[in-house]
């Protein structure tokens, strides 16, 4: 089991790679613990941590609410739970998302930890502390900023995903690689097969690259001033497509990274073989590259969306392959481009 450390306000988070969700009663007290989980999750793993108090919720991101988080407080007050509970979170992001803001809350802030269960969770959501629930139909509107305890991934649970729920982690992942480590990213385009068929060494690696990146980059601007936001790269056109087109997140976010890999092209930063390296690689891992709507309503939910600044979006531009910045660009700049990125059948 490898381990890495994350340095933060309250001290040190640490993450576990490659161990099992059956040595979680060494790392907590099962007297003290509650597990929040989901439904899904529960059915499939319940019986490996069955000796844990449960809250079992229901899946999805509609409950991802302040309606959900009103339930288990009443559940934690049955419990009885005191200053001394912990929580842990198993489950895909929207458990890591509940359990993490509910523990930041219940008694002003209990210890908590998670066990992510989707690859998503485990290269994204479970570190960098962000927790929150959506509210009014707006994406993680209240939330808190808070890390975990510790992590701990088994990459056992990720055989019982969805190849869906799997391409969301690989997108997330190549981001990574795309942002800030070229090795990841050539890994990826080598290991492809071994990476999809779940081999150990292939997923061990993703998720440990995948960590390092993000936490270092978490470590040095936790609350996104500045460096933060290259964590962003395809998701500020990547959640205007998620909610128009009705994709999944690794699909929209997929084409956020296509697009702005090819405004990058446009301004000049890279070049052409580099943007169709880039698309070779995400359609290796099934993930779309194109736009498959009309090129009016997509520029509409880019002027629609919340992360719009006037005129401006912040796009996260490539300078190289693992390497990027963050750039204000106008809107009218980009429709042009959009146009050439919808595909018409
Ligand atoms: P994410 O944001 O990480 O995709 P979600 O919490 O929305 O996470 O989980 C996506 C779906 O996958 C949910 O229906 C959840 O119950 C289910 N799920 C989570 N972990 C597993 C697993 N290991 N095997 C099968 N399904 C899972
Ligand atoms: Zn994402």
């Amino acid at each position: 089991m490898r381990e890495i450390e994350l340095k933060n306000d309250r001290g040190l988070s640490r993450i576990f790679l490659g161990g099992s969700i059956e040595e979680l009663p060494r790392l907590v007290d099962v007297e003290k613990t509650v597990v929040i989980t989901d439904t899904n999750v529960d059915r499939l793993y319940g019986e490996k941590i069955s000796d844990f108090r449960r809250i079992v919720i229901e899946p999805g991101e509609i409950n991802k609410s302040l309606d959900t988080v009103k339930g288990i407080y009443e559940e934690l007050m049955d419990f009885e739970a005191d200053r001394s509970t912990k929580i842990v979170g198993i489950g895909g992001g929207v458990v890591c998302d509940i359990a993490g803001f509910v523990a930041s809350t219940y008694l002003r802030g209990l210890f908590f930890a998670f066990v992510p269960t989707t690859l998503l969770a485990q290269v994204d959501a479970a570190v960098g502390g962000k927790n929150g629930v959506n509210f009014f139909g707006y994406k993680n509107l209240i939330g808190t900023i808070n890390q975990p305890d510790f992590v701990l991934c088994d990459f056992n649970l990720l055989k019982t995903l969805t190849p869906g729920e799997l391409k969301n982690g690989f997108a997330e992942a190549i981001k990574h690689g795309l942002i800030g480590d070229y090795d990841l990213l050539s890994f990826m385009e080598k290991e492809r097969t071994s990476i999809i068929s779940l081999k150990e060494y292939g997923i061990e690696r993703i998720v440990h690259d995948s960590l390092k990146l993000k936490t270092s980059i978490v470590a040095e601007d936790e609350r996104e001033g500045g460096k933060r936001r290259i964590l962003n790269f395809g998701h500020t056109i990547g959640h205007a497509l998620e909610k128009t087109l009705q994709i999944s997140h690794g699909e929209a976010v997929s084409l956020g990274m296509a697009f702005e890999a090819y405004l990058s092209e446009i301004k000049g930063y890279i070049e052409r073989e580099d943007v169709e390296r880039i698309y070779g690689i995400l359609k290796g891992y099934g993930l779309p590259v194109h736009f498959d709507g009309k090129a009016d309503t997509i520029i509409d939910a880019i002027r629609k969306d919340k992360k719009r600044e006037g005129d401006y979006i912040y796009a996260i531009l490539l300078h190289r392959l693992g390497e990027a910045s963050i750039e204000r660009i106008k809107l009218n700049e980009i429709e042009g481009l959009i146009n050439d990125m919808c595909k018409f059948e």
